[in-house]
């Protein structure tokens, strides 16, 4: 029989990812408000020991907000690899861009942790908060707005009553679609293959990037001897990796990777994902507001897709935090006004690498390589390194912004 009741909050959240659960986390610790965290998904459940194939890089930031929500709590120590040196480079010059946190005084840059463990400790510490109600397996279809609320429907039957919609549903929106903001979007026509793999050494603390004309290579360190490879490439070429057996697809690693890579003592998983750019216009409309992958996606390589969504989780928590209606027109445009910037010239600091790299023309990349070999004396390159890597946003002056956000 289908549900008609009604939920009722001050807040209903579109999406338990990383972004919408963190969200209702934040709002609990610094607000009054109701808030229901909508999901079309299972509830999640704590992975047990065994290494899950996503894994996300948390900048010192994000670690901040997650340790101020009581997340830590649900997430061991031992779960958490420290980085404390990021370089970059290519085959020629492999270290070319190097930074360490303790050139500026951190003990490090952030720490890897599996997604789905992080996810998992998110609901755990909402589970316990009164404020919060978690609903999963429940998918949001349809919602308009009045002038001091707005009504939805979820395709379980379920009605829904509240003043602010947050979209935290991921790159396909359908808040976003729902609102009628459009985006930007550009696929890059690559996808990312993730194969984890157990080392016969440890993969340190350093995480390193190296770049190719078909794409980067990247290791990210793991607890246990684990690391996570990164391997962007053609759709083409990352299908046939993923059906080669384990013994030749570890050949191909060994090709394809830098011998500072090590052994590699077993093949864990290994798992496709498509790579793409967008942008929401605006991330503000009537009583609706987007934050996370749902308001913008960017290129992994540079490790900062959770990463800014959870600063746009600050930055909204900030702007509701004196409200006494969420929902209320000029907070939620304080938030697109102080995000959307930040955000675009993060995705364009991104695109730019992303292009500097994959230049068709071999003397043109050369010359990028030996650029890159003078970074450290350059300053815009550094500080936009520096930026991704402790999450303090950049600051936009002109060229970074391409798009004026009044709503
Ligand atoms: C290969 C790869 C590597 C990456 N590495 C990093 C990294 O190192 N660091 C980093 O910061 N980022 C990284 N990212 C990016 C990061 O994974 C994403 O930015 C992040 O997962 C987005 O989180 P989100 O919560 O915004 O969206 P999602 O994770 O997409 O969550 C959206 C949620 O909404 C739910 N949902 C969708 N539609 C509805 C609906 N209609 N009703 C109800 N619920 C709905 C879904 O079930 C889902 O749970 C990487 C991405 C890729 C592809």
């Amino acid at each position: 029989m289908t549900d008609t009741s009604t939920i009722t909050s001050d807040i209903v959240i579109v999406g338990g990812g990383i972004a919408g659960l963190a969200m209702a986390a934040r709002l609990a610790k610094r607000t009054a408000f109701t808030i229901t965290v909508l999901d079309g998904d299972r509830t999640p459940e704590m992975p047990d020991e065994t290494l899950q194939l996503r894994t996300t890089s948390l900048n010192s930031a994000a670690l901040t907000l997650l340790e101020d929500a009581g997340v830590m709590a649900h997430l061991p120590a031992r779960f958490l690899t420290d980085f404390n040196r990021l370089e970059a480079g290519s085959r020629n010059a492999p270290d070319a861009l190097s930074f360490s946190a303790e050139d500026i005084d951190l003990a490090r840059f952030g720490v890897f942790v599996e997604n789905d463990r992080l996810r998992a400790a998110l609901w755990q510490t909402l589970a316990s908060l009164t404020q919060v109600t978690l609903i999963s397996d429940a998918r949001l279809s349809s919602f308009h707005h009045n002038d001091d609320h707005v009504d939805g429907l979820l395709d379980d039957g379920r009605a829904l009553h509240t003043h602010l919609i947050i979209g935290a549903d991921g790159a396909r929106s359908q808040v976003r679609h729902l609102a009628g903001i459009s985006s930007q979007q550009r696929d890059y026509a690559q996808e990312a293959m993730i194969i984890n793999v157990r080392l016969t050494g440890s993969p340190g603390h350093t995480t390193w990037q190296i770049f190719t004309p078909s794409g980067p290579v990247a290791l990210l360190p793991l607890h246990d001897r684990q690391a996570s490879l990164i391997w962007y490439d053609r759709p083409g070429q990352i299908h046939k990796r993923m059906s080669m057996s384990d013994d030749t697809l570890r050949a191909a690693i060994i090709e394809a990777f830098p011998t500072r890579l090590g052994q590699i003592d077993t093949i864990i998983e290994r798992g496709r994902f498509p790579i793409r750019r967008l942008h929401a216009q605006r991330y503000a409309g009537k009583r609706v507001v987007l934050i996370g992958d749902a308001a913008h996606v960017i290129h992994p390589m540079a490790g900062q897709g959770i990463n800014l969504g959870l600063a746009d989780v600050v930055s909204l928590a900030e702007a509701l935090e004196h409200e006494s209606d969420p929902g209320n027109d000029q907070a939620l445009s304080r938030y697109q006004r102080r995000q959307w910037p930040r955000n675009a010239a993060m995705l364009t600091g991104v695109e730019q690498l992303h292009h500097l790299f994959t230049l068709p023309f071999a003397p043109l990349r050369t010359l990028a390589e030996r650029g890159l070999r003078g970074a450290d004396r350059m300053g815009p390159v550094k500080r936009f390194m520096m930026s991704l890597a402790t999450g303090q946003p950049l600051t936009t002056g002109r060229g970074h912004s391409d798009h004026d956000t009044s709503s």
